[in-house]
């Protein structure tokens, strides 16, 4: 480490400690050339990564543009907030954990979908269909048959309700 003084580049480090957070290390250094003293500071770098967007601009990630994506994918569908806040959260995290300094948008994009396959597949499709707009038919009736499966699995639900609704109408 250069010497803010006097800009020699010989600096030795005399003291070391760790914040009592545990979060930061402190050094104190003493310049060879002429013996003044300072002090640096060591931190992890914890930053969202920037996200690159398909025509190559680049801009801060945002939690509130995430939490659009769900809302619109999500309108009307019964999901609870709590859950969205935990899948938002969880990107995040995960962006934050892989300590890149970029990210491209289409990786987001991939891991909001994934999310939202497990939160609700209309939302799911929703987003899908606009985000990847299935380049192949075969995708498509994948999904469909997918979807068409879970909805079966779901049915003994819908048939507790009274057949009366029904007259009713
Ligand atoms: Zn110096």
């Amino acid at each position: 480490m250069k010497c803010p003084f006097c800009g020699a580049t010989d600096t030795q480090v005399i003291d070391s400690r760790v914040s009592e957070e545990g979060d930061s290390i402190r050094r104190r250094r003493r310049c060879a050339d002429c013996s003044k003293r300072f002090t640096t500071y060591e931190n992890a770098e914890l930053r969202m990564p920037r996200v690159v967007k398909q025509n190559g601009i680049r801009e801060e990630f945002s939690r509130d543009k995430l939490r659009t994506s769900f809302q619109r994918a999500l309108h009307k569908r019964p999901v609870p907030t709590e859950y969205v806040d935990a899948a938002i959260e969880h990107i995040a995290q995960e962006l934050l954990s892989h300590g890149e300094r970029e990210i491209p948008a289409r990786q987001i994009g991939e891991k909001v979908m994934a999310a939202l396959y497990k939160l609700d597949k209309v939302a799911y499709i929703r987003f899908a269909s606009v985000y990847r707009s299935f380049q192949d038919a075969a995708d498509f009736r994948e999904v469909l048959q997918d979807i068409d499966s879970s909805t079966k699995r779901a049915k003994p639900v819908a048939k507790a309700v009274p057949k009366t609704t029904k007259a009713a109408k």
